[in-house]
């Protein structure tokens, strides 16, 4: 039997990265998954990955910082599976790299839009969800850098501390309805989006591996599958007194 066997799980940002891998460890654990994002060709095919490994998922377009999008979500994943146990809200954006006295309006909008309001309109509507069927079990995606601040990231660095916040404010509301909430804060992992920060941050002058790797005390980045294991882990049963938390998944590198 697996983790999350006869579950029903929902995983925003899921055309690649950190939210591909986990959509399918839900898949391989027995979950049926709805997969989200705005790349429909990448959640198409993150899709058909876990219907060809005999799993069963359904593609849902939807941005996460727009109401009706999420509305249409959690419509969607009622009329195909009925209910919602497990739900990953992992999509998030980085921005540029400036200093805070010139980070312009523009940037702190659109990655508090998408890294901050899209957690808080996803986490409207899994509990509206879950309360219906008596519970269930939810995973933000902060970072390292929702603990401790990064020069150049100020939008970034803000929007997940407010994911923690966020996250500690529904798992006290709705503990008693079931529902567990938890936020991960994962360090360099191998993802486009540490691809697009190491470039940022060297200028182009080193890879993502020589620029990231001697950061963390592991003495390498993650792999997303790494973290899909905490991020399952958490959904499912195994994980029943922890809820309000901030896990790190970051190779040591908050320990430093
Ligand atoms: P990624 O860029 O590989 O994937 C992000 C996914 O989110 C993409 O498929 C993208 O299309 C989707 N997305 C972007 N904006 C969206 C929107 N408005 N609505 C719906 N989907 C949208 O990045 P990743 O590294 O896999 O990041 C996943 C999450 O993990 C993010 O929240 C990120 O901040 C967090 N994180 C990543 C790292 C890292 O080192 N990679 C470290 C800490 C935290």
């Amino acid at each position: 039997m697996g983790l999350v066997a006869g579950k029903v799980a929902m995983v925003t940002g899921a055309a690649a990265g950190i939210g591909r891998s986990t959509a399918l460890l839900f898949a391989a654990e027995g979950a049926k998954v709805v997969v989200s994002d705005i790349d429909d060709k990448g959640g198409e095919e993150t899709a058909a990955m876990i219907r060809a490994s005999g799993g069963e998922a359904i593609f849902v377009r939807a941005d996460v910082s727009k109401a009706k999008d999420i509305a249409a979500l959690a419509a969607a994943a009622t009329k195909a599976y009925g209910r919602l146990d497990c739900a990953c809200n992992n999509a998030g954006i980085e921005g540029k790299i400036t200093p805070f006295h010139e980070q312009p309006e523009s940037n702190f909008d659109a990655i508090m839009a998408v890294n901050a309001k899209g957690v808080f309109l996803c986490l409207k509507a899994e509990i509206a969800l879950m309360r219906k069927n008596g519970g269930g079990a939810i995973v933000n995606l902060s970072s390292v850098a929702g603990l401790i601040g990064f020069p150049g990231l100020s939008p970034y660095v803000a929007s997940k501390h407010a994911v923690i916040g966020m996250t500690r404010n529904a798992a006290l509301e709705h503990g008693k309805d079931g529902i567990r909430v938890n936020a991960i804060c994962p360090g360099g992992i191998e993802t486009r989006m540490l691809d697009s920060l190491a470039d940022q941050a060297s200028g182009g002058k080193l890879s993502t591996h020589d620029m990231m790797d001697p950061l963390h005390p592991i003495g390498r980045i993650g792999k997303p599958q790494e973290v899909a294991e905490l991020i399952v882990w958490l959904c499912s049963d195994r994980a029943a007194f922890v809820t309000g938390a901030a896990v790190p998944v970051d190779g040591g590198y908050t320990a430093q």
